[in-house]
């Protein structure tokens, strides 16, 4: 069924088991898990798919090292497991991550953590090797389940200098442990909608439709593309919304006070003296002020992150001119001889941790472990709301199952399957040793007559995943490489628009491929995308431009860089 037919469904059978609020990652995870049980679900999202604090992170799928010094043990046990698991469960997109600590000082937080632990003291104080080397310790005990990865490492100072030249001379020593990170969260998350949907026919996952209006047996539904409303009687409602909880709350005629969000914003730089000398690890070090912040390669970029500051509403994360500055100085604190400048920036990304609302003086001290808020049917309203409160990307497997099996036991619908140990989109029947993806390329090459460099940038770019669009391309009279963007064919655009429920240009150039985040937007690239996508989606000629227009202004209002005729993307703040 196509987006309108599922409207139509829904008109004409309001009655849904379950309601999702909120397409990030944790609504999808449950969209995907209770999918998987059969159960008839509806899922509506306000904007995009991962386009809230599911677009913001900071690519790291982790334990949480960090976590350990709250007592936050249940949750870096827990996300260890989950990191683990996703490492074989999408090894198209999480990846192994070797992340390196600087060292200054050797015996600095002993005495004081502890007390932060008990937490008796709340002031940030740097962590020095021995408080680390337990960490670490610590960190590789919880890691041991389906261990995938070795075990942390410390090195002296020649051998530090010998492996970052120009680290600053204050570092005593560096420890390294393993850790996984995802260059596409964006497309793990539209990957899971699409194998959920695949799977039951009664789970339908609706972008651009957001909840506006409850109460009694109702939940009022908007379109926010054609601004049409319509109606479902839901037996459970799970809100999903993130940061945006207690909005959607107020919206079912029940307001809560649930959330207590910090922002976090992260810059993505071209700088390519920075990006040698960060190597292919991450750097993720503390900073002057005790916050942990990082250094990550991201392709041929850098990204820096990030900051957390207390935030009233989501709909206000957006990077400012102090974030800046705070993140272009910490360069200087592990590498200062390294200047970044304000040019080279060319991308950045604000979000809210949907954490919950708690009394802490220092915000590292909110707890980042999740928990199901349930609101009873009552107050006039016949269904309840179960509220998903945090929750880290790296357990939204853990978490999404958790919440539906709530959902199943007030059903009495029993369990059948686990995700567990299920693969997601292009991670299915993945060739994992360099011998078999040498094979699974030969075959698509043979079997679909297509360049094998074009089969390699595919299969890389989405794993197994990549055979349909290989197969879509191969049949295209001809398939020529976009005029302003060589990674990218006419038949690749053509076929995400046609089955990834694109429906804004901005959708395919944020979250259905990285070409914002990593800079390689251009105002002819803009058009020619509008037009490839125009051509599948039915735009007219006005719309095209419109498109454009939109895209132009979401990437300044959101992300604070411009394009230019003369130039590609830069910070524009
Ligand atoms: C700066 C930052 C760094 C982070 N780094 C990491 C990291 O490195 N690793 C990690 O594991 N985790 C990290 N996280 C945490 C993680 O990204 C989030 O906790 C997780 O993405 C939350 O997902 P969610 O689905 O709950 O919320 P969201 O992704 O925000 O999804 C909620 C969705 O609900 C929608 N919505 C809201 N209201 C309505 C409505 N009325 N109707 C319909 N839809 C609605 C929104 O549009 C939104 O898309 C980070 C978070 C931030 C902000």
């Amino acid at each position: 069924m196509n987006r309108q037919e599922i409207i139509r469904h829904y008109q004409a059978h309001p009655q849904v088991p379950v309601l999702i609020v909120g397409g990030g990652v944790n609504g999808i995870a449950t969209f995907r898990d209770l999918a998987l049980q059969g159960v008839s679900v509806l899922l509506v999202e306000q904007n995009d798919f991962a386009s809230g604090a599911s677009a913001a992170s900071s690519h790291m799928v982790h334990g949480g090292i960090r976590y350990l010094e709250n007592g936050e043990f249940r949750l870096v046990n827990e996300a260890l497991h989950e990191r683990n698991r996703l490492l074989l469960n999408a090894p198209h997109y999480v990846k192994p991550l070797p992340t390196t600590i600087p060292l200054f000082k050797w015996f600095s937080g002993i005495f004081n953590a502890p007390f932060k632990f008990l937490g008796w003291s709340e002031k940030p104080s740097e962590r020095g090797i021995i408080i680390i080397k337990l960490g670490l310790m610590l960190y590789d005990f919880y890691a041991n389940f389906k261990r995938s990865m070795p075990t942390h490492e410390l090195r002296l100072q020649t051998e530090t200098r010998e492996m970052f030249p120009s680290i600053h001379p204050d570092v005593q020593m560096t420890a390294t442990y393993y850790d996984a990170w995802m260059p596409y969260p964006e497309r793990l998350c539209m990957e899971m909608v699409m194998d959920a949907q695949a799977e039951n026919p009664n789970a339908h996952a609706l972008n651009y439709m957001a909840v506006v209006g409850g109460g009694e047996n109702r939940v009022v539904i908007q379109d926010t593309l054609s601004g049409e409303r319509w109606v479902v009687h839901p037996q459970q409602v799970i809100n999903a919304a993130g940061p945006w909880i207690d909005f959607a709350n107020e919206a079912l005629q029940r307001p809560t006070h649930f959330i207590g969000g910090t922002k976090g914003s992260h810059l993505v730089i071209d700088h390519p003296e920075l990006r040698r000398n960060v190597g292919e690890g991450e750097i993720f070090f503390e900073n002057h002020d005790g916050r942990i912040t990082l250094m990550l390669p991201y392709f041929d970029r850098v990204m820096l992150g990030t900051t957390d500051i207390r935030i009233d509403h989501p709909d206000q994360a957006v990077l400012t001119a102090d974030e800046v500055e705070y993140m272009l100085d910490m360069v200087k604190r592990v590498f200062p001889s390294i200047t970044v400048q304000r040019e080279q920036i060319v991308f950045s990304f604000s979000g809210v941790r949907p954490l919950p609302s708690m009394d802490a003086n220092t915000t590292g001290q909110i707890s980042r472990d999740h928990s199901i808020r349930t609101l009873e049917a009552g107050n006039g309203t016949t269904y309840p709301i179960h509220a998903m409160v945090g929750g880290k990307w790296t357990t939204m497997r853990a978490f999404g199952e958790q919440m539906s099996d709530v959902v199943l036991t007030r059903l009495k619908h029993p369990r059948a399957h686990s995700t567990a140990d299920r693969a997601i989109g292009g991670g299915r029947d993945y060739p994992t040793t360099p011998e078999a993806q040498y094979d699974w390329q030969e075959r698509m090459v043979r079997e679909h007559e297509l360049d094998p460099s074009r089969v390699q940038t595919l299969f890389e770019r989405y794993g197994t995943y990549a055979e349909p669009i290989i197969a879509h391309c191969a049949n295209r009279p001809s398939d020529p490489l976009l005029t302003h963007h060589d990674g990218y064919s006419h038949g690749e655009v053509e076929f995400i628009t046609q089955h990834e429920q694109v429906h804004t240009l901005t959708d395919f150039v944020l979250r259905r491929s990285l070409m914002a985040m990593l800079g390689q937007l251009s105002l002819p690239l803009l058009h020619e995308l509008a037009g490839i996508m125009g051509d599948a989606l039915g735009w007219d000629e006005a719309q095209r431009l419109a498109q454009v227009e939109a895209t132009l202004q979401t990437l300044q209002s959101r992300h604070r860089v411009a394009l230019s005729p003369e130039q590609p993307s830069r910070l524009a703040l």
